[in-house]
């Protein structure tokens, strides 16, 4: 072994249970983007098809990959695309997140004469993070049209929260005061052709019980990360989270060195006593952030372990003089528990200064991986309760 990704399958399906229990009765879709933050896209659609409303991805090929494993499960495709990927996530069955006008519109137009089949879309409204969406002011004219439009299957609408994570309580109300204007004057004709509102992704879901409509699009929360820290401290007598990924590797030789010996590239590094330097085969071509470069911490023999030196491209270092024990093809844990001690990807992130988010999504999709069932099965039963309406 060389470097592994270990992922518990049984974790993942613990906290879409807890969540969409917190949630409920708003039907839980679950964010798989970015290769399903970087747990594995397929294995961890297969683990949750039953268990889920839907799927969120960003791009059509996505879709694709899930079509073709065989995952029958609604699909939303949140990213903007080109015509050929329009069509390819059509082909998938899968919905698209509509907000554009123009040609795109055209195409989709042709796109549903040419299949005989309505595209299906959920609409989606900018309430405020200036990113994608239809202006909130003018939004019901345009969903009103596409509810009149036969080329168009309109399965949702929605929007998208800016400060959640943050808790910015005043401007998150706003948002969601800003969508519901905007839908109002449509509340008949939506609610009586079963389109899905939804505006939660797991910051919101977990603290702003009124943004969790009539579905929940949940991503970081389902694979048992925190969103931020603020959300961390504000629900977490609310809802537990089970971490499922660890990420391992093991050292491949231990260096020992005299006192006063550089290590690494820049020679920004010194043993200040005589020491036991353990190389790692990862480095920030497999996803470990150089910023690690002399900062955070590893776990080996359930100790805590400090990142020396220069984070190398494929390589990394860590000082073992405090774990005797350690030597070649010893266990090391970036991101995991090891004994009574535990990393998480935010622990990891924040010594690097970022996120949970980005560790997680730049973990390489070559990276091996290894799924487990992990030590606490939950019943069929509750798995199931997590079902609730499925959009189209
Ligand atoms: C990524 C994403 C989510 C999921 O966000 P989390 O914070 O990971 O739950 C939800 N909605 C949209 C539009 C997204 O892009």
């Amino acid at each position: 072994m060389r470097c592994e990704l270990t992922i518990d399958l049984g974790a993942i399906r613990t906290n879409v249970t807890r969540l969409a229990a917190l949630a409920g009765p708003a039907a839980y879709a679950a964010v798989i983007k970015a290769n399903a933050y970087g747990h594995g896209l397929v294995p961890v659609a297969r683990a949750l098809e039953n268990s889920v409303a839907a799927f969120c991805v960003y791009r059509a090929d996505e879709a694709v990959a899930l079509r073709d494993a065989g995952v029958a499960t609604p699909i939303l495709v949140l990213g903007p695309l080109e015509r050929d990927e329009l069509a390819a996530a059509h082909d998938a069955g899968a919905a698209i997140a509509l907000w554009n006008r123009g040609a795109f519109l055209h195409d989709a137009r042709r796109l549903a004469t040419r299949s005989g089949t309505p595209v299906r879309v959920h609409v989606k409204i900018d309430t405020g993070v200036t990113r994608l969406g239809l202006d909130a002011a003018n939004a019901a004219d345009a969903i009103a049209a596409y509810l009149d439009d036969e080329a168009f299957a309109v399965g949702g609408a929605f929007t998208h929260l800016a400060a959640a994570e943050e808790l910015e309580s005043a401007y998150t109300l706003a948002q969601l005061e800003r969508f519901s204007d905007a839908l109002a004057p449509l509340a008949g004709r939506l609610a009586e052709r079963g389109v899905v509102r939804h505006a939660a992704a797991s910051a919101a879901a977990m603290l702003f019980p009124n943004s969790r409509l009539d579905m929940i699009r949940a991503g970081i929360a389902t694979y048992g990360i925190w969103p931020s820290r603020e959300t961390r401290h504000a629900a977490a007598h609310a809802i537990e989270l089970e971490p499922a990924l660890a990420w391992t590797t093991d050292v491949v030789v231990v260096r020992d060195v005299e006192a006063g010996r550089p290590v690494g590239y820049g020679c920004t590094y010194e043993t200040t006593r005589p020491s036991r330097i353990g190389v790692l085969p990862i480095g920030y071509a497999e996803g470990l952030p150089r910023a690690l470069s002399g900062a955070g911490e590893a776990l080996v023999g359930g100790r805590r372990v400090p990142f020396v030196g220069r984070l190398c491209m494929n390589m990394s270092f860590v000082d073992l003089t405090d774990v005797p024990d350690a030597r070649t093809g010893s266990r090391v844990t970036l991101v995991g528990r090891d004994g009574n001690e535990r990393i998480d990807a935010n622990d990891l992130a924040e010594a690097a200064g970022t996120i949970g988010y980005e560790i997680l999504a730049r973990l390489p999709s070559e990276m091996r991986r290894h799924y487990v069932e992990g030590g606490r099965a939950r019943s069929t039963a509750s798995i199931a309760s997590a079902r609730s309406s499925v959009p189209s």
